[in-house]
């Protein structure tokens, strides 16, 4: 991973934001821009230097992964560790004020007062823009490798379900053998606690895994993920328990129609709210759109959502190296609902469907 050129290009950028530096808190970013793993963290950079905080806790760990930074090791909470150096090394940069970016987004009220106390009122402490989050939304080859691999390990897990959705199982004996699976096999932990929503339950669009038991008859979606090297993957399949009604099918089928539908308008410069329409369209013909309550999909990476948001009204434009899900679903309430979702890589043509896993109607 390229830490150093990251870091390089956001320093580039602080000047035109009318910044001295930004303080990074959120560890997804501190882990884009320094390679750390860890829990506990800090990054500052400033417009000719990069400082990596931590506590004693992950002295050696910070040591041995981050790349491109000085590493500070306090006693205290990296971000007052942080506010410390500040003060003894970054106070009177030939300024009246000195203007250090926060992130709205990931920082309490509570700890930007007590930064502001430590800093004094020489520091300006501005909401940054989302600098990061916009570098982030395009990822490099090896970031794409990694994610390449995270969807396939899921596939593999996807097996595992096939098996053990049985009617009497309870959804939670499933997403059990699921995750235990996924362990084995590599995966650092699940993207998102498993959704295994059965029967009238599947009309739940986020249904965690629960201790209901599996109904003899009726679909049941499975959305489920696993982070491989911190790149998470996601990926959602509805299978049908016994044989299923013409009207469960011709359901099925319109999903599946609108996410093809939303796959086949992706592609460099298009905006992200005509994916969304091009699946909506599709289902309105069938007089289902306003059971498809939420958005077509999201930006996937080290973070499970992330931006680009794949919804009406958002004007970001597809590019290439984006890594985006497209998951339409219909969900009637007390009755029943079906949602598909595959990752998508937006390439230079148009995109690649990361998720090898088939779309078939696949009766238990
Ligand atoms: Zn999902
Ligand atoms: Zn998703």
């Amino acid at each position: 991973m390229h830490h150093a050129r990251r870091q390089h290009d956001l320093q580039s950028m602080l000047s035109p934001h009318r910044l001295d530096g930004l303080l990074i808190t959120h560890l997804p970013n501190v882990r884009y821009l320094s390679g750390f793993t860890g829990s506990s963290a800090t990054l500052l950079i400033t417009e000719n230097k990069t400082v990596f905080f931590t506590d004693g806790r992950y002295a050696t760990q910070a040591r041995s992964e981050v790349q491109g930074s000085r590493v500070v090791v306090g006693r205290k909470a990296p971000i007052a560790t942080a506010a410390e150096w500040l003060v003894k090394n970054c106070s009177k940069l030939h300024k009246a004020r000195v203007r250090i970016g926060v992130e709205g987004d990931h920082l309490t009220i509570a700890t930007r007062t007590r930064l502001q106390n430590t800093l004094s009122s020489e520091f300006l402490l501005p909401e940054a823009p989302a600098l990061i989050e916009r570098a982030r939304m395009i990822k490099d080859a090896a970031e794409i490798e990694l994610i390449r691999r995270a969807v396939q390990l899921a596939a593999s897990l996807f097996d595992r379900i096939l098996e053990t959705v049985r009617p009497g199982a309870t959804e939670a004996e499933v997403a059990a053998e699921l995750e235990y699976a996924a362990r084995k096999a590599g995966a650092d932990e699940m993207s998102f606690p498993t959704i295994i929503a059965s029967g009238e339950r599947s009309s739940l669009p986020h249904g965690r895994a629960s201790q209901a038991h599996i109904p003899s008859r009726g679909f049941v979606v499975c959305d489920f993920g696993v982070i491989l090297a911190g790149y998470c993957s996601d990926t959602t399949r509805t299978v049908h328990v016994g044989q299923p009604t013409a009207e469960a099918r011709k359901l099925y089928d319109a999903v599946r129609e609108a996410q093809q539908a939303a796959i086949e308008a992706v592609k460099p410069g298009i905006k992200v709210a005509d994916v969304d329409r091009a699946a909506r369209k599709r289902l309105q013909k069938q007089g289902l759109s306003k059971y498809f309550t939420h958005s077509t999909g999201h930006g996937v990476g080290l973070e499970i959502h992330e931006p680009p948001r794949m919804a009406a009204g958002q004007a970001e434009l597809l590019r290439p190296g984006m890594v985006i899900t497209i998951e339409p679903g219909v969900y009637i309430p007390g009755k029943w609902g079906v949602r598909i979702e595959d990752t998508i890589l937006v390439t230079e043509r148009g995109c690649e469907v990361l998720t090898p896993t088939s779309k078939e109607l696949i009766t238990v």
